[in-house]
């Protein structure tokens, strides 16, 4: 996250009320705050805020930030050690996130509200798409900031607003809370003049009394606004209004509903297959408009962005046209697998400043490849002088480590100059040359940003360039493994290390996406079944400790040569390792030595313990990193005194051990159950696996868990069958009234397996429950969809994800989620996504 300002650091250290721990060059102008240590690219012009946030604590990241080059500091760690950081300004505050308010707060105070009118967006739902069609619907007649995605938090908020320049004429801001207290803070940063209060949900906040405090405390962001707009159909929200209006009375309210008070009267929604038509009384004329959505949600926020039509005076016919033009809003970066072995990053519905910095620090994560191309269209409404912006679009792209850039459209077209600093880069007026003129084979092992506003049609180049597979998708959620990584994290001590299981093309969701998103969130090992899936690891970047479970004697180079720790679980293999590094002339090479506790698969027996010692005393070639075990039962409470006389077999093991070697081991046992059910026996390490992805034995850390992969096929063919005929192979399955039956595009090929057949198993359609009929094909598999009306060829079939766990799959084949998980085949074409 980075937001653009022109401060100097004595500035800066006056609005956050800051101590000086060390003073260096205090004059030159700061251009950029950055909190974020991998999205960083003018380290000289930027001043990096150390927040402690829920994904974490920048401080841990300061160091790395300074050897990046940025030489201003803001901190709120009284024992940062100024002589780590030679040269730079640093900066103490007695809260970092206040500080970064602060600085907002006062950057907002810089701009007059004849300058620039400033909206407020809160409420339940409809927030983010409320502003970004506010901004699809006046962009060419103002120029617009906004926030990016969703930033509407206590940090986010500060950011958004730190964006603002002397170019902007209207900001469109979100603010979102979840506790008391908070909106007071994000009033004085965002200071709006004009209000949307989209709507208030039923959902019961964790952080609020009841519906009326939460109201309430939304309001306070509209307590200097000059109107409000808010439907007037919810008489909670009604009522709270004009209370607040009675203490207040700035405030001109601008109701919605179909009552006679309200200022927009709605007469009529109409409602088509395709569309909408709403027709409303304003000051006793009548006006209507059209939108290209029928879900009551998207007639809600198009009424809320009426609105502020009314209010910003902008309520005529050409404006009105433009909500028929409409678009759904993609909120998230997406990475799919392309043609020739390429990735493609797919943001073809807008494209601007902010957006294009968020999807390029996007594509700088993205380590698959070396190569990185940009194909951008013209960026439209920046404010910005032409000449000035690309030179600025340049300098992004190859702070980012874009070598091959693709520019289309009129503007981009006259000032190709400017991107003469990308090794290889072309220029065409429109998508339609760009499609006539390009070779597809000229993409390949490449990582590729598409990004281009609405009117380029953009899409019609990603479908070009996405691998065309049959529409199985295995979705992975990037967020949520961070995010169940931080609730285990949450139960250990600080000090505990954790160690991140991986095996299995990481239990099937993926190696090097998902050990990517490790490494960043700071895990401390990584291990694989093979030396194979370490090596992918490495190959792409990885450079995490990896240990690897299964070695033999033909991988022992390919270990040395890439880094690879190996467990040793045997006399057999200890001695051929350690001739092996004897004639390599190797010393101490980090093991990992395996201990047999009682699950009686791989590792070293107690009995064999006193042997194992004395090998090695003797031996230089070996150095023993950790010794662990594995639990067999660890999740079965039934079990208990099993596991405790595993965990005591293994800490005898360990003392033994420890009395022979003249260094010091760490010890290791718990895996994802004992975390979560004995975490008494965390010892030096973890070993967390099946957790990351979502799944716990222990109810109560289940429910603290997000969902992390969805399933989806789609529907091939729907037929309508006759009493008494049969479906699929074997001739058996006869249905006794006449049926609708649906195709599925998965099959046990794709792991779906045979025992979901005939009715074991069940698929969601438009959240409605459906039975697989007949035996499961290879690649096909058929649904009863007799009872449900509106079902589609196309349509979308959940197999499993958020409303359909794989644990109830796993349950319905009497199996465990482990087991479905790495059988989902290769050939389903993965996604993965950040939130
Ligand atoms: C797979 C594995 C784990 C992780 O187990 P989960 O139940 O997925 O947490 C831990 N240790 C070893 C040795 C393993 O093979």
């Amino acid at each position: 996250m980075t937001a653009s300002i022109h401060y100097t650091i004595q500035e800066i250290a006056k609005v956050c009320k800051a101590k000086w721990i060390s003073k260096n060059d205090l004059f030159s102008v700061l251009s950029y705050v950055s909190l974020d240590s991998r999205k960083i690219s003018y380290p000289s012009e930027t001043v990096f805020f150390a927040v402690k946030s829920k994904s974490g604590d920048a401080n841990l990241f300061l160091e790395n930030v300074f050897q990046k080059g940025v030489r201003n500091l803001v901190t709120d760690n009284e024992n940062i050690d100024p002589a780590n950081f030679a040269g730079a300004n640093i900066l103490l505050v007695k809260n970092a996130v206040s500080a970064l308010q602060h600085l907002a707060a006062f950057h907002r105070r810089q701009f007059s509200n004849e300058n620039l009118a400033v909206i407020g967006l809160t409420g339940s739902n409809g927030k983010t798409i409320v502003k970004e069609w506010l901004n699809q619907l006046l962009e060419k007649d103002y120029t617009i900031i906004r926030s990016p995605k969703s930033f509407n938090s206590q940090i986010g908020v500060p950011l958004s607003v730190l964006n603002i320049s002397t170019a902007d004429n209207l900001a469109i801001f979100e603010a979102g809370i979840s506790q008391p207290g908070e909106m007071k803070n994000l009033e004085e940063i965002i200071k709006p003049q004009i209000g949307i209060f989209t709507n208030i949900g039923n959902a019961h906040d964790e952080g609020f009394k009841n519906i009326q405090q939460k109201i309430r405390e939304k309001l306070l962001l509209f307590k200097n606004a000059e109107f409000v707009v808010f439907p007037s159909g919810d008489q909670r929200l009604l009522k709270e209004m004009h209370f607040f209006q009675k203490k207040n009375n700035q405030i001109q309210l601008f109701s919605w509903g179909t009552s006679t008070d309200d200022i927009l009267k709605i007469i009529s929604i109409k409602k088509t297959n395709s569309f909408s038509e709403i027709v409303a009384d304003y000051n006793g004329t009548k006006f209507r408009i059209k939108i290209p959505f029928t879900d009551d949600a998207s007639i809600e926020n198009a009424i809320n962005c009426w609105c502020m039509l009314f209010i910003l005076n902008k309520n005529t016919k050409a404006l009105r046209e433009r909500f028929w033009s409409l678009y759904p809003i993609e909120m998230r970066l997406e990475l799919k697998s392309g043609i020739n072995r390429c990735h493609l990053i797919n943001d073809s519905y807008s494209n601007d400043l902010s957006s294009l910095r968020i999807a390029l620090d996007f594509l700088e994560q993205q380590k698959q490849h070396p190569g990185r191309t940009v194909i951008l269209s013209d960026i439209m409404q920046s404010g910005i002088k032409p000449g000035q912006l690309y030179q600025e679009v340049a300098s992004l792209l190859q702070q980012k480590n874009v070598n091959k850039f693709i520019g289309i459209g009129r503007d981009i077209f006259s000032h190709q100059q400017a991107f003469s600093v990308i090794a290889s880069r072309s220029f065409f007026k429109t998508t339609g040359d760009f499609l006539k003129n390009i070779f597809l084979s000229s993409f390949h092992d490449e990582t590729i940003l598409i990004k281009g506003a609405r009117q380029f049609g953009f899409e019609r180049i990603s479908h070009l360039l996405e691998q065309k597979v049959h529409q199985t998708i295995l979705s992975i959620n990037l967020t949520a493994i961070a995010y169940n990584l931080r609730q285990y994290r949450n139960r250990l001590k600080p000090t505990t290390k954790m160690m991140v299981m991986v095996k299995a093309f990481g239990y099937g969701s993926g190696s090097y996406e998902i050990a990517s998103v490790l490494e960043f969130n700071k895990v401390d090992y990584l291990a694989v079944a093979y030396a194979d899936e370490g090596i992918e690891l490495r190959n792409a970047g990885i450079t995490l400790p990896i240990m690897v479970m299964n070695t033999d004697e033909s991988t022992f180079d390919a270990l040395i040569n890439f880094n690879l720790e190996p467990e040793i679980f045997s006399f057999g293999l200890l001695n051929q390792f350690s001739d092996f590094l004897k004639k390599a002339d190797i010393e101490k090479y980090p093991v990992h030595l395996k201990i047999d506790s009682g699950m009686h698969r791989l590792g070293f027996l107690e009995n064999e313990i006193g042997a194992l010692a004395d090998f090695l005393k003797h031996n230089h070639f070996i150095k023993i990193k950790t010794v662990f075990s594995h639990f067999a039962a660890s999740d079965d409470p039934a079990e208990d005194a099993f596991t405790i006389e595993q965990f005591n077999t293994f800490t005898r093991c360990c003392r033994e051990l420890e009395k022979s070697l003249d260094y010091r081991f760490e010890t290791h046992i718990d895996n994802t159950a004992g975390i979560s059910r004995h975490p008494e026996f965390q010892l030096d390490m973890v070993r967390l696996g099946i957790g990351i992805h979502g799944f716990d034995s222990s109810p109560e850390m289940q429910s603290s868990l997000k969902n992390v992969s969805t399933l989806v096929t789609t529907i091939s063919q729907i037929k309508t069958i006759r009493a008494g005929e049969t479906v699929g192979y074997g001739h058996k399955v006869k249905v006794k009234n006449d049926s609708v039956i649906a195709v599925a595009g998965i099959g046990y090929a794709d792991g779906y397996s045979r025992r979901f057949g005939n009715g074991v198993g069940k698929m969601m359609i438009n959240n409605l429950a459906v039975s697989t009929i007949g035996n499961i094909c290879m690649d096909m598999t058929m649904l009863d969809v007799t009872e449900i009306k509106e079902v589609k060829e196309g349509e979308e079939v959940l197999v499993f994800g958020e409303s359909l766990s794989l644990k109830t799959l796993a349950d319905w084949a009497g199996t465990i989620p482990y087991e479905i998980m790495t059988s989902i085949s290769q050939r389903v074409k993965r996604i993965y996504y950040e939130e």
